[in-house]
C-alpha cells in the first residue's frame, strides 16, 4: 500500500460521506471503491443486533455496503460497536482472495475505515433525527414550512422553478368543524384531506403545513387543476361504519411561477401566494385568486402608505375637511362630521385609498388621536375668535375598542384644548363579535357619562338592527346613504316603508336621527315628511377645507 494513495483515497472517501446526509438509503459502494482498492477489501458488511441478541438471527439483519468479488472468506477484520438506539452494530471487512495476507499498516487502516463508517452512520442518524425536528410537522405527517422554503429554494438554485405553480391554502371554517368533530377528528379529517392531496403528487411536488390550517403547495403546472379541483371541495369520511361525510374545501392563493425569470426567490413566492390567499379568503368564496400585476400594485400602495405614514403625521399631512351637518327646520348648520385628507406629494388622498390599510395595524388609532386633536384645536381657535362653534363628530376606527384605556385617552386630548365635551361627538360603526359588543358598551357608557356624545355611524348596512342599538346608549343614529330609498326605481314604495318605520323608532327610542349621503331635493322632501330632522350630503355641502367651512360657521343658510 503506497501512504500517497492511501491518502488519497481515504480523503476522496471522507469527502464523499461527509457531502450526503443519509449514509443508510443510498448506496455507498461508489464512495468505497477506492479506499476498498487501496486497502484490498473485496466485502464489507454491516450487521446491526437488536438489543444485543448477537446469538438470535431473528434479530439480526446485514447490509452488504460493498461487494466485488472473488472474496477470501477466511479473511476478515470484525469492529463491534454501539448504536445511539443500544444495538450493536458489527461492522466487517474482507479481503481480496488469491493475495499476500494484509500487513500492520493495512489492518490499522481499515479498522479506521470500518470505525470511520460506524461514524458516518451514527451521524446520519443524528442528521435524520435533526431533520425530523426540523423539518416535520408535528402532529401531522407532513413536511413543515422550513422544509418547503428549501424546496423550493432548491428548484430556484436548479432553474426548475419556471414549471411549477405555487399554493397557499386555508381550510375553509376548519375552526367549525373541530368544533363539531372534536379536534382528534379533526385532525384525522385534516390528514385524510392532505392525503387526498399527496395521492395527486409527485416526489418532485410538496404539501407542507404552514401551521394551523394552512398549507403550502408547489405542483406542476400541468398538475394545478386537479390540485385545485380539491381544494374547492372534497368530501371526507369521518365514520366508516356510518359512512359519515363531511366537506371539506379550502381557499387558495395562487402564484404560476413565471418561465425564465431568475429574480424569483422563495421568499418572494411565499409573499405572492399569502397575498393572494388573503384575498381569497376576504372574498368569502371558493374561487381560487392567482397573484397577478393589480394584486402586486395593490400590495406595493399598501407597503409604501404604510412606510410613508410616520413622517406624513409628523409633517402634519393629513388635514381635516369639514362636511356640514344641516338642520331640515331651518336649513342652518347644526354640526359637521371631521373627514380625513391626506395631502401627499401635491394630491389630495381620499380615505378610502388609506383608512383601510392604516386599520391593518394600530396606525389607524394614532391618526384618529391626531385628528381628534387637530378638530379640538381648531374649535379653541373659533372659540377664542368669538365664533359660536357646532359639535363636531370624528370618526374612531373599531381598532381602539381594545384600548381599555380609551376614554381616558379621548379626554386628555379634548382637556388639553379645553374644549367643552358636548361639542365632540364619537362616531362609531356597529359590531358583530360578543367581545367587541361588551367592550363598545362600556366605552360608550364612559363617553357618555363625560358629556361626549355618540353615534352609530353606516346604520343600515351590515348587522345593525334596531334590536341592537337598543342594547347601547347611543344618542344620535346615523342613516348609511344606502338606507335611503331611490325615490325614482323604488314603485311600490317598499323602501320608504322600512325608512319611515326606523327613523319613527329611532326617535321613539329617543335617539336623534341623521340621514347621510342626501344628493336631491326629493330626498330632502322625504325626509322632512318622515320627520327627519337633520342630514348631511353633497346636496348641502361636499367635505370642506377648515377655512371655507370656517365662512359658514359665521351664519351661513343653505336652500335647496
Ligand atoms: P363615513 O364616516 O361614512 O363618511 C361619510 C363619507 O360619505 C365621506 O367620505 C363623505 O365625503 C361621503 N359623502 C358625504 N356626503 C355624500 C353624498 O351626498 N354622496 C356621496 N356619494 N358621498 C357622500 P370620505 O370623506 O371619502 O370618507 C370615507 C370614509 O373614510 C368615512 O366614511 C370614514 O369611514 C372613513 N374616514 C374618514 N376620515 C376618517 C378618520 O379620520 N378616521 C377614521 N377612522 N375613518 C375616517
Ligand atoms: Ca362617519
Ligand atoms: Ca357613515
Amino acid at each position: 500500500m503506497k501512504n500517497k494513495e492511501y491518502l488519497d483515497a481515504l480523503e476522496y472517501f471522507i469527502d464523499k460521506m461527509l457531502a450526503i446526509p443519509d449514509t443508510i438509503n443510498i448506496d455507498v459502494s461508489d464512495h468505497l471503491s477506492r479506499i476498498c482498492d487501496v486497502l484490498r477489501i473485496s466485502r464489507m458488511t454491516v450487521t446491526i443486533y437488536d438489543n444485543y441478541r448477537l446469538s438470535d438471527p431473528d434479530h439480526r439483519r446485514t447490509v452488504v455496503i460493498y461487494d466485488k468479488p472473488p472474496c477470501d472468506e477466511s479473511c476478515c477484520i470484525v469492529r463491534r460497536n454501539v448504536t445511539a438506539a443500544e444495538n450493536a452494530a458489527v461492522y466487517s471487512a474482507w479481503q481480496r482472495a488469491g493475495e499476500d495476507e494484509w500487513d500492520e499498516d493495512e489492518i490499522s487502516s481499515i479498522t479506521r475505515v470500518l470505525d470511520l463508517m460506524f461514524l458516518f452512520n451514527g451521524r446520519s442518524k443524528l442528521i435524520k433525527d435533526a431533520e425530523k425536528l426540523i423539518f416535520f410537522d408535528h402532529d401531522m405527517d407532513i413536511r413543515n414550512h422550513k422544509f418547503y422554503m428549501r424546496f423550493i429554494g432548491q428548484l430556484c438554485a436548479q432553474n426548475k422553478i419556471g414549471d411549477y405553480a405555487a399554493i397557499f391554502a386555508n381550510l375553509r371554517r376548519f375552526s367549525v368543524i373541530n368544533q363539531q368533530i372534536g379536534r382528534e377528528n379533526g385532525n384525522k379529517v385534516m390528514q385524510i384531506f392532505i392525503n387526498k392531496l399527496k395521492e395527486l403528487m409527485s416526489d418532485e411536488e410538496l404539501i407542507a403545513r404552514i401551521g394551523g390550517d394552512n398549507f403550502a403547495l408547489i405542483v406542476r403546472k400541468g398538475n394545478l387543476k386537479r390540485i385545485l379541483n380539491i381544494l374547492e371541495g372534497t368530501a371526507i369520511t369521518i365514520d366508516e361504519t356510518y359512512g359519515e361525510r363531511i366537506m371539506l374545501s379550502a381557499t387558495a392563493g395562487v402564484y404560476v411561477v413565471p418561465d425564465n425569470d431568475s429574480s424569483i426567490s422563495p421568499s418572494i413566492i411565499m409573499d405572492r401566494i399569502s397575498l393572494a390567499s388573503h384575498i381569497a379568503r376576504a372574498s368569502g368564496k371558493t374561487d381560487p385568486v392567482f397573484f397577478n400585476q393589480e394584486i402586486m400594485n395593490a400590495s406595493q400602495r399598501v407597503t409604501s402608505i404604510t412606510a410613508d405614514f410616520p413622517a406624513a403625521i409628523a409633517k402634519k399631512e393629513f388635514k381635516v375637511y369639514y362636511q356640514p351637518k344641516v338642520s331640515l327646520e331651518g336649513y342652518t348648520i347644526a354640526g359637521a362630521e371631521a373627514l380625513c385628507r391626506w395631502i401627499h406629494n401635491g394630491r389630495i388622498i381620499t380615505p378610502d385609498v388609506f383608512i383601510s390599510v392604516l386599520e391593518r395595524s394600530m396606525d389607524i388609532c394614532r391618526l384618529d388621536f391626531y385628528m381628534l386633536g387637530e378638530v379640538c384645536s381648531h374649535i379653541r381657535k373659533w372659540l377664542d375668535a368669538g365664533l359660536e362653534p357646532v359639535r363636531i363628530s370624528v370618526n374612531l376606527s373599531r381598532r381602539h375598542l381594545s384600548d381599555i384605556d380609551l376614554t381616558k385617552h379621548i379626554l386628555s386630548i379634548i382637556d388639553s384644548y379645553d374644549v367643552p365635551h358636548e361639542l365632540i361627538e364619537i362616531e362609531l360603526t356597529e359590531t358583530t363579535t360578543d367581545i367587541e359588543l361588551f367592550n363598545l358598551k362600556r366605552i360608550i357608557t364612559e363617553l357618555q357619562k363625560a358629556g361626549l356624545y355618540v353615534s352609530v355611524d353606516d346604520f343600515g348596512i351590515g348587522y345593525s338592527s334596531l334590536n341592537l342599538i337598543k342594547e347601547i346608549p347611543w344618542n344620535v343614529l346615523k342613516l348609511d346613504k344606502s338606507l335611503i330609498p331611490d325615490l325614482k326605481n323604488d314603485p311600490d314604495n317598499q323602501n320608504q316603508m322600512l325608512f319611515k318605520y326606523v327613523i319613527a323608532m329611532a326617535q321613539a327610542m329617543g335617539l336623534e336621527c341623521i340621514a347621510e349621503g342626501v344628493e336631491t331635493p326629493e330626498q330632502v322632501a322625504m325626509l322632512r315628511e318622515y320627520s327627519c330632522k337633520l342630514a348631511q350630503g353633497y346636496i348641502f355641502d361636499k367635505p370642506l377645507p377648515k377655512e371655507e367651512f370656517e365662512q359658514r360657521l359665521s351664519g351661513h343658510a343653505y336652500s335647496i
